[in-house]
């Protein structure tokens, strides 16, 4: 397959939305740049749904505002934009507004994947293939190794970086200059970011669960664009049960239309949303299947802890990570959990969501 090492801005115009996509930033091994026939293709409905330009995206206004601010003084000083660290739970927007800001540039981009960045050699034709002014994305930055993070240190401060060529006696370092470009970092667990690099981030943006009005609109903006017609309190349903995350809002509203398709007669009822939320187990907090397993693990297993989160994947047989990454943030959020030195346990309102009565 022909690679294609530079994203050009203009290979993802409005009318040929989502080609950002054409690459999953998440998986091992590909944060080399698009191929030219889409990996992803069967994934269309995932880059209809995802906004293309800041104006669309819902919510999230404190850093929205800041951006825009940002993006308008690049324009006009014909600077580049500082480097911006996003950081906030799975599905909440890092990515979007990462793809969206390069487009209010008019700026090329790079998507490159931390996880995959084990050698400074891995990241090097990232920085020079870099356009001026143009933007470098790295999801889940935190996972670079330590040695590529010190590498880009003078690539971040001074757009330059060194180059150690051959081996042994006869090795030598060039300096060599890079043109003037913005790193977006995003990551899910900003604690894992060392503090010099943390500090060479002129923006470090948080992003928070969304409101249920926001993300109401999301579902209304994307039953719209999916054609399918949606009751208010249907919607209002769907956006209740999505745990403050437009990417589960908008997961939730591809299986209620299909729901909606096979049972019913396409239109988006709130009875046929209730039904098809809860044929998939999404409660009424909108906690799905493996939320609800990892607090009846920690109430029976452990008594309601606490317990330490690797005791508790071990016993779902899951990884820690996914239940720090995916799981915990949201139930944390809502009062059902805590976190104590000795580990995590379920509060009042965490025995009570599971039928229990909590012990004195
Ligand atoms: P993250 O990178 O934080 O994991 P993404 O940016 O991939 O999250 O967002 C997941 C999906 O949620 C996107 O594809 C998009 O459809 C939707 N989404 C995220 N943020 C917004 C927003 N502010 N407004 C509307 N939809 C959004």
């Amino acid at each position: 397959m022909a690679r294609k090492p530079i994203i050009q801005s203009s290979d993802f115009d409005d009318s040929d939305e989502g080609l950002d996509e054409s690459f999953d930033t998440r998986s091992e091994g590909s944060f080399a740049p698009r191929v030219d026939s889409d990996p992803l293709a069967s994934r269309e409905e995932d880059l209809l749904l995802r906004p293309t330009r800041m104006f669309e995206m819902v919510g999230q206004r404190d850093v929205y505002a800041r951006i825009e601010i940002a993006v308008q003084a690049a324009r006009k000083r014909h600077e580049p934009l500082g480097h911006i660290l996003f950081d906030g739970p799975p599905g909440l927007g890092k990515t979007t507004f990462a793809t969206c800001i390069p487009r209010e540039l008019g700026v090329p981009f790079q998507i490159g994947n931390g996880a995959t960045l084990k050698a400074p050699k891995d990241i090097v034709p990232y920085l020079t293939n870099a356009e001026e002014h143009s933007i470098l994305f790295i999801d889940e930055i935190h996972r670079m190794q330590k040695c590529v993070e010190e590498f880009i240190y003078p690539a971040m401060e001074d757009f330059r970086i060194d180059l150690t060529i051959g081996d042994g006696v006869g090795a030598r370092t060039i300096n060599m200059q890079l043109k003037p470009f913005t790193l977006i970092g995003a990551t899910t667990r900003t604690g894992l970011i060392s503090a010099p690099l943390r500090d060479r981030f002129q923006m470090r943006e948080h992003l928070d669960f969304y409101t249920p009005n926001e993300l109401t609109e999301i579902v209304r903006r994307n039953a719209k664009k999916l054609h399918v017609e949606i009751e208010d309190e249907a919607a209002l349903e769907i956006a209740g049960r999505s745990r403050g995350t437009p990417r589960l809002a908008n997961n939730r509203l591809r299986w209620v239309r299909d729901y909606a398709d096979a049972r019913a007669d396409g239109r988006i009822t709130l009875n046929v949303a209730r039904a098809a939320l809860k044929m998939q187990g999404i409660d009424i907090l909108g906690l799905d299947p493996q939320d609800v397993r990892y607090m009846s693990v920690i109430l029976n297993i452990f008594r309601g802890g606490p317990v330490g989160v690797e005791s508790v994947a071990h016993t779902m047989n899951v990884s820690p990570d996914t239940l720090v990454d995916e799981v915990e943030p949201f139930l944390l959020r809502s009062g059902l959990l805590i976190r104590t030195p000795r580990g995590r346990q379920l509060t009042t309102k965490g025995f009570n969501h599971l039928g229990v009565t909590p012990p004195e």
